[in-house]
């Protein structure tokens, strides 16, 4: 028997845990940081909350006997990802990435690409006034000092109560949304410019085809490094590496 942590907090890792289920010989347990008040129905053993850094995660997998680590993290939570890649070169198990591929921009995008929400919200000053922030809670206050905007932000669960919130409208929602409910929003808040991370996948996407449409710049945040190791993009990628390692382990 083989036993594999799938490290998750998208819905990649949902699915990649509902097909994993399904495979005889391996035993999958996911693990979430905890971070969201209601999160997603996993198939299968479930951990949360934090390992106490690589210690904790090298503590971690060694008390449970783990074979295999799968890294389905969103592409935006880089320290789990490195502490990951620390942690099985520590105990030297495979470790296997996977990586959705980043939104491309297309003919018709109004794009600003900038490398992180610092970067994004000092573009936002001279262009913007009504801006779509789509960045999760985590980071808002890094807005919360932009003059003479008013900003809609989109999160699941409401910013903790010590938050400093950017002025404007807080909107908790969870995705997939579809392009009809983000062209409205849009048009319904006057909405100038959107500030996405570049997450890929679909389920955030309509906000993109949406901006595309009407007309309304985009501020990108492009993604933090990966560490080195191999990568998929997608789960069936990683349900078929799975299968190949059952055969060579
Ligand atoms: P992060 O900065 O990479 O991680 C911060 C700490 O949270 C880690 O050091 C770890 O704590 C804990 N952690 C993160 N993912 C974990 C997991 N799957 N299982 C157990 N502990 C985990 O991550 P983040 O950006 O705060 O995101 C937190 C979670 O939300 C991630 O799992 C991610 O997939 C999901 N998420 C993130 C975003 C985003 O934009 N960042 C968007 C959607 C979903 P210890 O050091 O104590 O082990």
């Amino acid at each position: 028997m083989l036993r594999v942590l799938i490290l998750g907090g998208i819905g990649d890792a949902v699915e990649l845990a509902a097909k994993v289920a399904n495979i005889p010989g391996i035993e999958a347990i996911a693990s979430l940081a905890g971070r969201t008040r209601k999160p997603a129905n996993l198939v299968g053993n479930v951990r949360i909350g934090g390992f106490g850094g690589v210690p904790g995660l090298v503590g971690y997998l060694r008390e449970m006997q783990i074979d295999i680590l799968i890294d389905a993290t969103h592409p935006f939570a880089n320290q789990i990802s490195e502490n990951a890649a620390a942690a099985t070169q520590e105990i030297g198990i495979p470790r296997l990435m996977v990586i959705r591929p980043p939104w491309e921009k297309l003919g018709d995008d109004c794009w600003l690409e900038v490398e992180n929400n610092l970067a994004a919200a000092a573009v936002l000053a001279n262009q913007a006034k009504r801006v779509f922030l789509t960045i999760g809670r985590q980071e808002i206050a890094t807005f919360a000092n932009s003059q003479g905007i008013w900003f809609l932000m989109r999160m699941i669960d409401p910013p903790n109560t010590d938050v400093i919130i950017p002025p404007g409208l807080i909107l908790c929602d969870r995705g997939p949304f579809t392009l009809e409910n983000e062209q409205e929003i849009l048009l319904k808040y006057n909405i100038d410019t959107i500030v996405s991370k570049n997450s890929g996948g679909s389920a955030t996407y309509p906000k993109i085809i949406a901006a595309r449409k009407l007309g309304i710049k985009v501020v990108m945040v492009n993604r933090p490094p990966v560490p080195p190791g191999e990568q998929v993009p997608d789960v069936d990628s990683a349900c078929k590496w799975l299968f190949d390692k059952l055969d060579i382990l």
